[in-house]
């Protein structure tokens, strides 16, 4: 259980095994020395030089070396190092919410990050609905004299002179854009998709071809005549709930996905909207979501139901059971209270928006490989792209997925110090530079 108030989660943490909840303590006393830099240098454009100064001076407080070899630890060790008990499965399963298994390198300091802060934080959701963060920033954009225009789709970015001078829409309507376009896609659909490979370096191209999807998603919307009956009084209060039996279960989660198969077990992400949000329900029901990961390409299906990854209608009804009945164990009853259910398969994740490469919700993997410099490709995990006026926007660039927003900012700043005097005089010579050394253009 994490609770915003720390001595509710200590407490939590020292009823599984005394001891624990000092230990609990400790790592959100390391959070609270290195939050605000932390969090500046990786939501930042990268290289984060201002930030970073501050970081390394807070990191020299919190550890220096010793830092940076808990920023490496796999999220398993991490729990084995810190607690005696379980409460390092807060970390473990916020890891897993990115394609990262327990083992991977990195994932213990993704969790931590996630954990601290949903201590700090909570898990904050729009009120409303979500669809109220993107009417938000539209009536802030309107507000300035912008415009959105939705259900055009851009099919190419028209480059000039190695210069993005605007977008072309599938009608053929073409769109200027006087300084700069921010492409909010993934950076398979940019590089040799909406600009042609001919007006790229070729390094670009064999780089992409390493480029790493995260995994599929498949999410289930529930309409429920009551809330959710589960066993546990703490499930039935949190917003944000994670269904695993423990570390264990999650590594063969992870290895199914590693292995192409459909997990026998599906780990559960879940949101108990009316819960977190009182307005997204008629009072006394709830609205809930859950979902879980599947491999990109399927090869097999560990549990047994011959699902092959075409999710035709009897693949959805399988899986669909599969995570129903995951959640019915721990809340019996659970089943006789849906009132109705929407399934949203990687196909039609796909087909809803093309810029989730069936349901990835990452842009392109977690994995320490393909972050900071190596993000989306090794550079210098920047917005800026090859061509001048071009910038990548979307979860693909540096510090890939989630609502935070970073992407797209780091994006219009980059953009916007274009246009100032400096930024004109040095945008050039700096990209000629980083095609030489990044790219070997
Ligand atoms: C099921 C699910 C649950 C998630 N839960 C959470 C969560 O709880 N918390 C969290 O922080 N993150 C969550 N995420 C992740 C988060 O939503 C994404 O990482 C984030 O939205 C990525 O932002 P983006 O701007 O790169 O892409 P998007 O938000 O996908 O925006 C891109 C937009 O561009 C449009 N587009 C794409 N290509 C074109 C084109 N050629 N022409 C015109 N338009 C185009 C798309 O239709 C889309 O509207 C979740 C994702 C999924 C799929």
């Amino acid at each position: 259980m994490l609770s915003r108030d720390i001595d509710i989660t200590a407490s939590a943490a020292d009823a599984l095994a005394p001891g624990d909840g000092d230990a609990w303590r400790n790592l959100a006393g390391l959070w609270n020395r290195v939050e605000k830099p932390l969090l500046d240098a990786l939501f930042t454009p990268f290289p984060p030089i201002r930030s970073g100064a501050k970081l390394a001076l807070a990191l020299r407080a919190a550890g220096g070396l010793r830092f940076a070899r808990f920023g490496a630890l796999p999220v398993r060790r991490l729990a084995e190092e810190e607690f005696r008990g379980e409460a390092g499965l807060l970390f473990a399963a916020n890891a897993l919410h990115a394609d990262l298994s327990p083992e991977a390198a990195g994932s213990g300091m993704f969790g931590w990050i996630l954990a601290m802060l949903g201590q700090g934080v909570g898990y904050p959701v729009p009120a409303g609905g979500a669809g109220e963060l993107t009417g938000a920033m539209a009536r802030r954009l309107t507000a300035a004299g912008g415009r959105v225009l939705c259900d055009r789709e851009v099919t190419q970015v028209i480059v000039r002179a190695g210069r993005a001078v605007g977008v072309r829409t599938a009608d053929g309507t073409e769109y200027h854009a006087a300084r700069a376009v921010l492409a909010d896609v993934p950076a398979t659909a940019l590089y040799g998709d909406l600009v042609s490979w001919d007006e790229l370096p070729s390094r670009l191209r064999d780089d992409m071809r390493r480029f790493q999807w995260d995994s599929a998603t498949f999410k289930v919307d529930w309409a429920l005549s009551k809330p959710v009956p589960w066993t546990s009084a703490e499930a039935r209060a949190a917003g944000t709930l994670h269904i695993a039996d423990d570390m264990d279960d999650l590594t063969w989660f992870a290895a199914d996905l590693a292995m192409g198969q459909v997990p026998a077990k599906p780990f559960l992400i879940m949101g108990q909207m009316t819960t977190a949000d009182a307005s997204r329900s008629p009072s006394g029901t709830e609205s809930l979501w859950a979902y879980t990961h599947i491999p990109q390409q399927v090869r097999g299906d560990a549990g047994g139901d011959g699902i092959t990854g075409r999710w035709d209608e009897r693949e959805v009804e399988a899986m669909v059971a599969r995570i129903e009945a995951r959640i019915e164990a721990l809340a019996p009853g659970f089943r006789a209270a849906i009132k109705g259910r929407v399934a949203l398969s990687p196909v039609t994740l796909d087909r809803d928006n093309q810029g989730l490469r069936q349901g990835a919700l990452n842009g392109g993997t977690a994995m320490l490989h393909q972050q900071l410099i190596f993000r989306p490709t090794p550079g210098l995990g920047r917005s800026e792209t090859p061509i001048a006026g071009l910038y990548l926007a979307s979860a693909s660039a540096h510090p890939g997925g989630g609502v935070h927003g970073a992407c797209g900012s780091n994006a219009a700043r980059a953009a916007l110090s274009a246009q100032t005097r400096v930024g004109r005089l040095l945008a050039a010579p700096a990209r000629k530079v980083a095609r030489r050394v990044v790219l070997g253009d």
